[in-house]
């Protein structure tokens, strides 16, 4: 178990105002109001056994102040307070307090079930529209882990933390009872219990321990599942199902270790409190009759408010600790939203909005120096990307190519230098209004796993079936429309029910759709047959003068019909050649 410092009070419940803050006031308002109210029923309830316990010895009266003044309201309401009476007020107490109960149960879930949706839909948005750089930085598997697991721990936790409020404020009645028929006996009970409750910290540090450590474990798990599914096909060509199933049954076997060792340091705090209590109550018992010489009814009723407090007492240190044990869980939902609301990307440009590119776009000395690294990914670099023309960059494996398209569709903001479209210079707020006029075509082509017609959609929503079917046959991926059920066809997962070829030429066609004033192709072809890429590069070639395109590339079939290719090195232009005049400038 890691060492972690033991989180004082503000620590351990800032966070469930932080989680309930953003609810509207007055549903949290009812829900305490009914919590108080289901808490003075009982406490009403439990005082009113005193007469009746006195009427049943003999038709005495208490002397009790308290217990007087609910004998007279009786009286003033017109009920008669003999035993009759007395005993069917106090079951109408206990009807009104299981109706107040009923529906406190109710709110508490209602309250749960919102606050953990809003967390999670807000989650969603924050990694949704955060920087590139934060996203891309993160594992998969801690995301995925945070929206579906964490977030429902902070669901449990969140019920436990408000049944924990509410058996406070039900304490808190019965201790006023309690008081009014003994206060020597019951501040000493208050005293006794809140040595109990300093005697189990431990379990309230090692709860929140715990919890850190199941925070670990289960983004171990989210891991291994998506890598394993990513993976699958690799473990199988390299025989590796075995160790994958046994990594995945090691996360499982740490996630169940650690959540039976929690389980186990909460039964015994439970075991160590009844223990506690029990000899409490004896004590208390003891002294009543011999010490203090209380009176029968009061001394039965007292043991009984004592006996019941019991429970609620242990019921509260409970729910406190599985509070705690949610708490990391909380408090790395709330700083995800911190980390990603600050990284926020600059606002959406309003739907439609274009950016025609007439002239040129120029890399403008661009540096990118990302934190983790020494050298610059990008070192000054200066490229003119002259309007309706084609330009190539190639280089080896960490050169820069993906880092400049990075910058080019906005995702990255350089560390210096800028870029230029038509002489004008790109602000980092406007990046979002570029991106729009931005297509990208990537090696690894990602089609949802929904018909061609929904994923071509996607890149323009008003797009008619004539614009698609005229994307296509630009694409030249007009195959799709012979297919049995043309642009009905569903792609399947990531489209896998599609060749390469036939995936690259889709992405293109819903590229093109786009109507991007830049089209950029990553390792596009990379991956494709000659047949196909001969295709691509023919669709190139038509996209002349009208777009202007950018491809990172090694094959020879796209890098001859480039005006002009850059190599790039190390982050640096090596050389520049001009097909239209083709000397090299380096
Ligand atoms: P290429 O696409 O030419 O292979 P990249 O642009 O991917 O080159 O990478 C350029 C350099 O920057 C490499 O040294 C790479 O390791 C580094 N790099 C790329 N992305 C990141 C990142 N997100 N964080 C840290 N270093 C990175």
């Amino acid at each position: 178990m890691n060492p972690l410092p033991r989180p004082d009070l503000r620590t351990r419940f800032t966070p469930l105002w932080h989680l309930l803050r953003d609810e509207k006031r007055w549903p949290l308002a009812r829900l305490a109001l009914l919590m108080l109210l289901t808490a003075v029923a009982e406490g009403v309830g439990l005082l009113l056994l005193v007469p009746i316990i006195d009427q049943v010895q003999l038709g005495t009266a208490s002397a009790n102040p308290l217990v007087n003044h609910l004998v007279q309201g009786m009286h003033w309401l017109g009920i008669p307070a003999g035993l009759g009476g007395l005993l069917l007020v106090f079951l109408g107490l206990v009807a009104v307090r299981e109706i107040l109960r009923f529906q406190r149960d109710t709110e508490t879930l209602r309250l749960q079930t919102q606050v953990i949706d809003h967390h999670r839909t807000r989650c969603f948005e924050r990694i949704m529209r955060a920087e590139w750089v934060l996203v891309s930085a993160k594992p998969h598997a801690y995301y995925s882990n945070m929206l579906i697991t964490d977030i429902n721990r902070i669901g449990q936790g969140l019920r436990f933390a408000l049944n924990a409020l509410s058996t406070l404020m039900l304490m808190l009645i019965s201790l006023v009872a309690a008081l009014a028929l003994s206060p020597i006996m019951t501040l000493v009970a208050l005293v006794s219990v809140l040595v109990l409750l300093a005697v189990l910290g431990k379990f309230r540090a090692q709860a929140t321990a715990l919890g850190h450590d199941l925070s670990g474990s289960n983004r171990a798990i989210h891991g291994c599942v998506q890598e394993s599914l990513n993976g699958l096909k690799l473990a199988k060509l390299l025989a590796g199902e075995t160790r994958l199933l046994d990594r995945f049954r090691h996360g499982i076997a740490d996630l169940r270790r650690r959540q039976l060792q929690f389980q186990r340091g909460s039964a015994a705090a439970s075991a160590g409190l009844q223990l506690g209590g029990a000899t409490l109550l004896v004590l208390f018992l003891y002294g009543g009759v011999r010490i203090w010489h209380v009176p029968l009814a009061e001394l039965a009723v007292l043991a009984l408010i004592l006996a019941r407090l019991l429970p609620l007492f242990s019921g509260l240190h409970q729910n406190t600790l599985q509070w705690l044990h949610a708490l990391p869980a909380a408090q790395d939902i709330l700083a995800l939203q911190r980390t990603h609301r600050i990284a926020a990307e600059p606002a959406p440009p309003p739907a439609g909005s274009r950016w025609p590119v007439r002239h040129d776009i120029l890399v403008d000395n661009v540096s990118v120096q990302y934190d983790a690294r020494q050298q610059p990914a990008l070192d000054r670099v200066r490229i003119l990307l002259p309007a309706g023309r084609i330009t190539a960059i190639t280089g080896p494996s960490g050169a820069g190519k993906s880092t400049l398209v990075d910058v080019l569709t906005g995702l990255i903001v350089p560390t210096s230098g800028s870029i230029r479209i038509d002489g004008v210079l790109l602000q980092p707020e406007q990046r979002l209004h570029w991106r729009r006029a931005v297509a990208c075509v990537q090696q690894d082509t990602f089609l949802f796993n929904t018909s061609i017609r929904e994923n071509l959609l996607w890149a323009r929503p008003d797009a008619t079936d004539a614009d698609l079917h005229e994307a296509l046959v630009r694409a030249a991926a007009d195959f799709v429309l012979t297919l049995p059920t043309g642009l009905d066809t569903v792609t399947g997962d990531r489209g896998v029910q599609l060749s390469g070829g036939e995936r690259q030429r889709i992405a293109l066609a819903r590229a093109l759709l786009v109507q991007p004033s830049l089209l950029i192709l990553d390792e596009a072809t990379s991956a494709l047959d000659a047949q196909n890429e001969q295709r691509i590069a023919t669709v190139l070639e038509r996209l002349r003068g009208q777009i202007t395109v950018l491809i990172i590339s090694h094959r020879s079939a796209l890098l001859k019909r480039a005006d002009q290719v850059v190599e790039l090195e190390q982050g640096r232009v090596r050389t520049t050649i001009d097909h239209r005049h083709p000397a090299v400038m380096t």
